[in-house]
């Protein structure tokens, strides 16, 4: 096992350019040593002290924050086993382990009328939150301050979760967001996110404290440091993860391309959808069009550090991988399946077999090899850090 430090973080993640930005190690901060500043980790407790200084882990030990990073230490294919344990009716495809695989269509019109595919993820969050499963979501929200940006939020109730529907391609720090379930006292959150925030969650989840007895501190620093480390996780009831494959820059996409070029108002941007070409819907009604290429030149390049594309480690996994007003829904656990499957049974969800959407698990399986080939490996690092050392070969679909 693994224990990296804070040095390393700053170091091997942030000014090695692989930070994703998801905020997991400003959220777990136990003793307000860094800030989410433009972004990034930012060290504020000593303005003389270099970047990567931390005086509580190099004074008592912590390190705290480069346990739950998503690019340090193990890596979603490490911690396959704890969340989804091999045992029958768990397959193993080259996008991780699952039970089943389906395409998915709420039937609720004010859901289908704002979501991005088949509205699956809002009908989730707005079943759970009705029959008690869940007291609150965490998911992206249009930002009030931002045209066209998201901003992270916790819902509790069904019209906010409907009023989050679809999708921002502008990053979104959602683990924040927990700090504020947590200041709500909410105890069974749904999590929504991108891959590279599912796996700081989990890594919350699964992550030992001992390590933090290290000899060298009191009780109570050991007591601080546990809460921080885990708490966030304890909150967490279940993780709705959505593939992804890049997100845009704020400043290139939206104010550089869309608006100095395109000239489109953001104020003016209802939504976004991605399929083979950017599409941009108006409040007007208009769409326009925009060539994927060309949006790919603002796409974020701490993206190309990542190599999970379909969450592997969530409950459930949705995307609209070659699919339109359907989602692509991977069932992954048990708990995420049983959801599933009492929606479906209250005939709350239409579902469809993957044998109609073949085009759709060929360029799920195709995207899945490209993003785990495309990750950099740091220096003085072995491949098999950043993706396993041998894959499945035929992805066994159960389904089919
Ligand atoms: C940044 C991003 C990139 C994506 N890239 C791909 C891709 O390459 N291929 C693919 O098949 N699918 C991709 N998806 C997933 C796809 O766009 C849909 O979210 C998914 O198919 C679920 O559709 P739905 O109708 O069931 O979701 P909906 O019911 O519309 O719910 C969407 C949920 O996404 C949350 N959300 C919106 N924006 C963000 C954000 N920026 N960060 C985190 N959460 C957010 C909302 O809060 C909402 O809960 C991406 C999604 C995002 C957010
Ligand atoms: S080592 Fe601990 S105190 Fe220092 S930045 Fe990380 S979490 Fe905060
Ligand atoms: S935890 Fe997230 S925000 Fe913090 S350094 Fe790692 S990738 Fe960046």
């Amino acid at each position: 096992m693994e224990h990296p430090t804070f040095k390393q973080m700053m170091n091997e993640v942030v000014a090695y350019g692989s930070c994703c930005e998801c905020g997991t190690c400003v959220l777990v901060c136990p003793h307000n040593v860094i800030d989410y500043i433009d972004g990034k980790p930012k060290q504020v407790a000593k303005a003389t002290a270099s970047f990567d200084f931390c005086g509580i882990s190099e004074g008592i030990g912590c390190d705290v924050c480069a346990q739950v990073c998503p690019r340090l230490g193990i890596r979603e294919f490490d911690m396959r086993d704890a969340v989804l344990p091999r045992e029958p009716g768990v397959y193993e495809g080259l996008f991780g382990r699952y039970r089943r695989i389906v395409a998915a269509r709420c039937k609720d019109p004010e859901i289908l009328a704002r979501c991005q595919d088949g509205g699956v993820v809002t009908a989730l969050l707005c079943h759970g939150l009705r029959e008690g499963l869940f007291d609150g979501a965490v998911v992206s929200a249009a930002d009030e301050a931002m045209p066209a940006a998201p901003k992270p939020k916790v819902v509790t109730t069904v019209p906010d979760a409907i009023a989050s529907a679809s999708s921002w391609y502008t990053y979104c720090p959602n683990n924040l967001a927990l700090a504020d379930a947590d200041r709500m006292g909410l105890k069974q959150v749904c999590f929504v996110g991108v891959p590279c925030q599912i796996t700081p969650t989990r890594k919350i989840q699964l992550v030992d404290p001992a390590f933090l007895d290290n000899g060298r501190k009191k009780p109570k620093h050991i007591e601080r440091q546990t809460k921080f480390l885990k708490g966030f996780g304890e909150i967490v009831s279940c993780t709705i993860g959505l593939l992804c494959t890049e997100v845009f820059t704020y400043e290139g996409l939206m104010v550089q391309k869309l608006q100095g070029e395109m000239g489109i108002p953001l104020t003016e941007v209802k939504k976004f959808n991605v399929k083979g070409k950017v599409l941009i819907y108006k409040k007007d009604g208009a769409l326009v069009e925009m060539n994927l290429h060309r949006a790919q030149e603002y796409a974020r390049p701490e993206c190309h550090h990542c190599g999970d594309f379909s969450a592997e480690l969530a409950d459930i996994s949705c995307g609209g991988v070659a699919s339109m007003d359907w989602t692509i829904t991977l069932l992954r656990t048990k708990k995420g399946e049983e959801l599933f499957d009492d929606m479906v049974a209250r005939g709350l969800l239409d579902v469809r077999s993957m044998d109609e959407f073949e085009n759709s698990m060929k360029v799920l399986i195709r995207l899945t090899k490209k993003q785990r080939e495309r990750v950099p490996v740091p220096p003085g690092r072995t491949p098999r850090y950043v993706r396993p050392e041998s894959y499945p070969t035929v992805p066994a679909d159960p389904s089919r």
